[in-house]
């Protein structure tokens, strides 16, 4: 089977690096599936899920945003944050996703609103990916 090679770094880490199949990936303006010899792009991320298929397995990362190089068989992806399903804090996702959303319900004085609704959003992103990874 066909691979490529998938770099995912933040600024802390090499979050993953290996061969596999096929990338899904949140990019802005839609969900983008790359596979091995995809001709070359560059997009900005959003927030959101990523699918990694490496031959009969399916892992899921959540990815705060970041940038998606694909170019000579290879995608790197530059991430503000990511983390495998395996490695997400279900409770502390769980915590920061209560803290955000007493936020907005309560809209103390001074309240960030755009950051509390981004906060609200990775923690849903990281819990929705540990579900993935108890259905496994
Ligand atoms: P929190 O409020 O819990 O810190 P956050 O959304 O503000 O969450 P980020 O700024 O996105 O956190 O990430 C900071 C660092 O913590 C990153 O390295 C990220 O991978 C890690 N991180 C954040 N939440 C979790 C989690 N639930 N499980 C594991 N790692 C996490």
């Amino acid at each position: 089977m066909a691979m490529m090679q998938l770099e995912i770094i933040t600024a802390e880490r090499v979050v993953y690096s290996d061969e596999v199949n096929a990338v899904v990936a949140p990019g802005i303006e839609g969900e983008l599936g790359i596979l091995p010899h995809h001709a070359a792009l560059m997009t900005m991320l959003k927030p959101g899920e990523l699918l990694v298929r490496k031959d009969s397995d399916e892992s899921y990362l959540a990815v705060s945003g970041g940038f998606m190089e694909v170019l000579d068989n290879k995608v790197i992806i530059l991430a503000d944050a990511a983390e495998r399903a395996e490695e997400i804090d279900a409770e502390r996702a769980e915590a920061a996703r209560h803290r955000a959303e007493e936020l907005l319900k309560t809209r103390p004085p001074g309240i960030d609103i755009i950051t509390a609704e981004a906060a609200l959003r990775r923690s849903l992103i990281r819990l929705k990916v540990t579900v993935r990874r108890k259905r496994k």
